[in-house]
């Protein structure tokens, strides 16, 4: 039904992927990952992966659990959503600020990741990933402005790094421009559609029949690198 690369663009798939420090990135990017490591060190930052790739199956696993209210759901002020409130579309909205639908995340590229400074907290310490530990005062202060600043030099930028009315701002979140670029551009609208209709995901029916405005808002709504 789907093709190789469209399989990627969807998480259906590990064939475009390579172990690396006991994770999975796709498999070109491996060298700009090690020489960004590399240079993050040099200014005293130890950039470190706390999750790279993700297939469908396990982003429909949190989905599904913040849909059916086993796992919280958060506000742009890490406040908890009653959930418990709210009708199926209203639902997805409230999960899309932070997590996002199976088949459309860009953890399934393998090209993106979220990155912390191990150096910078305890080997127990539980990460959050949130806007405190980002930002002012937070542990991970430094590393976000160093990101700001350098990531691109590497070929890395953050889809994330400003809040345009879709998901949230995600300072932690970087993605490589270059590979990331060509499965964006195998994804499309009608994709997703065909595998959220074939999937077991929480609420695809609302997700199908409002696309139209959730793909504008969630999935092509970045901030492009450069910016
Ligand atoms: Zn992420």
């Amino acid at each position: 039904m789907f093709n190789l690369n469209q399989q990627a663009a969807l998480g259906l798939t590990q064939a475009h992927l390579c172990d690396f420090q006991g994770r999975q990135i796709e498999k070109t990017i491996q060298r700009d990952l090690e020489q960004m490591i590399q240079g993050a060190r040099k200014s005293g930052i130890t950039l470190s992966l706390a999750s790279t790739f993700r297939d469908f199956d396990r982003q429909s696993l949190i989905w599904n659990n913040k849909f059916n209210l086993i796992r919280p759901v958060f506000d742009s002020h890490d406040k908890p959503v009653d959930m418990s409130s709210l009708n199926d579309a209203e639902k997805c909205f409230a999960i899309m600020l932070f997590s996002a639908m199976p088949g459309a995340s860009r953890h399934h590229f393998g090209t993106d990741m979220d990155v912390f400074d191990a150096d910078k907290v305890s080997d127990d310490y539980q990460l959050q990933l949130n806007q405190a530990e980002y930002g002012e005062g937070g542990p991970f202060e430094q590393l976000s402005q160093w990101l700001e600043t350098h990531a691109e030099r590497y070929g890395f930028f953050l889809p994330y790094k400003h809040f345009n009315g879709g998901v949230a701002k995600e300072p932690w979140h970087i993605s490589h421009i270059e590979r990331s670029h060509f499965y964006t551009g195998v994804h499309s609208q009608q994709l997703l559609a065909d595998a959220l209709k074939c999937s077991n995901v929480a609420g695809w029916p609302t997700l199908v029949d409002q696309l139209d405005g959730i793909y504008q808002r969630f999935v092509t709504n970045i901030t492009p690198a450069g910016n």
